[in-house]
């Protein structure tokens, strides 16, 4: 899934999530609604070889009722950046969402509507009668929709410099405990870039990223079957960069 951005001028922009999670903090940092799943990822991660990969996490902050993490803020330092928010894996649903929305699969008119938005081809006659679908099928539409899409970038130094990360950061997962420990869902590469050519990517997004149990480890390059909790993440970078990888060499 993939959301593209040119920037305003403004220094910071977001690009996916919602609106409310964020706001903007002094000094170069970000601050992102607290989930403790989020937060205990960021702990581990600080400790990990992914911390070059990951913004800075500078732990919590209270602002009236609500609580923040604190996280480096990626766009500091960058004019008028254009940004790429590509989310990770071969689905964006933990197994127990599944499981819950196929217990109790009341129809949702929301979710309708967002197919209809969309691709209204997508819904069946059913569907277009109840003006409603099951959350499930909504969950399942949406991932198999938004692996179409297709990457795309104009400055070929900016492709070079995202390639290196990339493969840097593969390397990375390769020895990070955390990663071996952990289903990561619905987890994003936030690619960014200006146009002094400075560009980086960074892994951001934990909220949906859980550990393991003691003693098993995930291999995140094999299809999901239902119960393997396998994330895919793997097969995404490796496709992404296979992608860039072509295009450098057109
Ligand atoms: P989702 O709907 O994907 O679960 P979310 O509410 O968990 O969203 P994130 O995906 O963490 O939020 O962030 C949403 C957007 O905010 C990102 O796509 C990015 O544009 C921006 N963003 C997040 N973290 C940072 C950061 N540390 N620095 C700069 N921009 C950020
Ligand atoms: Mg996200
Ligand atoms: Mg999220």
């Amino acid at each position: 899934m993939m959301h593209w951005s040119l920037r305003r001028q403004s220094s910071w922009v977001q690009l996916a999530g919602h609106q409310g999670n964020f706001q903007l903090s002094e000094g170069g940092e970000v601050l992102k609604l607290y989930s403790e799943v989020e937060a205990n990822c960021l702990d581990s991660l600080m400790r990990d070889p992914l911390r070059p990969f990951v913004p800075q996490y500078y732990g919590l902050d209270t602002r009236g009722d609500l609580c923040y993490i604190r996280l480096e803020d990626l766009l500091s330092g960058l004019r008028r950046p254009v940004i790429m928010d590509c989310k990770m894996g071969v689905r964006t649903y933990q197994e127990d969402e599944l499981t819950k929305a196929r217990v109790k699969a009341p129809l949702r008119s929301d979710m309708y509507q967002k197919m209809m938005k969309i691709d209204p081809s997508a819904l069946s006659a059913e569907e277009h009668t109840q003006k409603a679908v099951t959350k499930w099928r909504y969950l399942q539409w949406r991932d198999t929709t938004s692996s179409t899409s297709t990457l795309g970038f104009r400055i070929e130094g900016i492709m070079k410099a995202y390639h290196s990360r990339l493969l840097a950061l593969s390397d990375a997962l390769k020895s990070s405990l955390f990663f071996r420990t952990h289903e990561v869902i619905g987890s994003s590469l936030l690619f960014v870039h200006d146009h002094s050519s400075k560009a980086n990517v960074w892994m951001i997004d934990f909220g949906k990223t859980t550990p393991m149990p003691e003693a098993s480890e995930l291999q995140h390059n094999v299809p999901w079957a239902e119960g393997s909790r396998e994330d895919g993440y793997l097969i995404g970078l490796t496709s992404l960069i296979t992608s860039l990888g072509q295009a450098i060499s057109l």
